[in-house]
């Protein structure tokens, strides 16, 4: 099978979207950003054996390099464009290319982005997703507006993803984990959930916002010196899933919801006088001062591709 056909069988079926003028199939896509607004754009690889387990379903490889990537929009508060795909493969195997295609065609529409194009080559497994938004101009949220005195807040539950992906990797098979638990913890980490209206939603509320990729220590920091302040977290607060406490017992739980990556939940600070949304917990304060706070002491805080 050609590249061409490739490209035509599987990843030209879901490229429409309201803003698509021109889709797969020429030199370029073009997208229409809408008056007052500007693009906003991120891009995410994802490598066999590094990312996800080389044997993950291919459905799951592909809806989940699309939900890492479109964290980064829900993160800024932009509503989805659409996206490209750079794909590098190691063989043209179709039963593989169809399930991809599948959950790729799934991610497309739970985020809301037309697949307008990329590229396919042949190589060792990678997928690298590109996702473009817009926001109004000047509206987007960063990592640097949280000040002293507002408070600091996450949607979801942190910790269950970074479980489902050590339960795939066969490093939990001592536990007596219950079938529907295990069934959450595993889609938590091959289908993280949109949180992309959530970012919406946070326009002109949150000052700061980052999503939780690396563990929520490491990305707090991020928010600490981007914003040049000091962020309290109480870890009696942390919003944990009953699947993670009842897997692993609290006190192992709670160094999954502190460092365990991939979550993809988002973290944000929030004026006191703003009203929490919906699905999201406080889980501590932004002071004056600098670095992140928290009452655990723990040996490891994310993950860090060159540590
Ligand atoms: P060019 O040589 O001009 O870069 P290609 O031959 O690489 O174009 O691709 C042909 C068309 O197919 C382009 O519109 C490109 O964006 C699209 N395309 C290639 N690979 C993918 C892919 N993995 N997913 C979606 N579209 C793709
Ligand atoms: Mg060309």
């Amino acid at each position: 099978m050609s590249e061409f056909a490739i490209i035509t069988q599987y990843f030209s079926s879901f490229g429409a979207g309201a803003n698509v003028l021109l889709s797969v199939g020429d030199d370029a896509a073009a997208l229409r950003v809408d008056e007052g607004c500007e693009l906003i754009v991120s891009t995410d690889t994802s490598v066999a054996g590094v990312h996800f387990p080389d044997d993950l379903f291919p459905e799951d490889i592909a809806y989940k390099a699309v939900a890492a990537a479109a964290s980064d929009l829900a993160a800024m508060g932009a509503s989805p464009l659409g996206m490209t795909l750079a794909i590098s493969l190691p063989e043209h195997d179709a039963l593989w290319l169809h399930g991809f295609s599948q959950g790729l065609a799934a991610a497309s529409r739970d985020f809301d982005l037309p697949l307008v194009g990329g590229d396919t080559t042949r190589g060792l497994l990678s997928i690298t997703v590109t996702v473009m938004g817009q926001c109004a101009t000047g509206q987007k949220l960063l990592r640097s507006g949280a000040s002293a005195g507002e408070l600091l807040c996450v949607s979801g539950t942190l910790g269950d993803s970074a479980l489902g992906l050590s339960m795939l990797q066969g490093k939990e098979r001592g536990l007596d984990i219950d079938f529907e638990d295990q069934e959450f913890l595993l889609s938590r980490f091959s289908r993280p959930a949109s949180r992309i209206s959530l970012g919406l939603s946070l326009l002109g509320q949150a000052t700061s916002c980052i999503d939780i990729s690396d563990g929520l220590l490491a990305d707090a920091a991020h928010i600490a010196d981007a914003s040049g302040c000091k962020l309290v977290i109480d870890s009696a607060r942390l919003p944990m899933s009953e699947a993670l406490a009842a897997s692993i017992g609290r006190d192992r739980a709670l160094a999954f919801a502190l460092t365990g990556g991939e979550d993809f939940e988002l973290l944000f600070s929030l004026p006191e006088s703003k009203s929490l949304p919906d699905g999201c917990t406080i889980i501590g304060r932004v002071e004056a001062g600098e670095g992140v706070v928290c009452d655990q002491v723990l040996e490891k805080d994310g993950y860090d591709h060159f540590h």
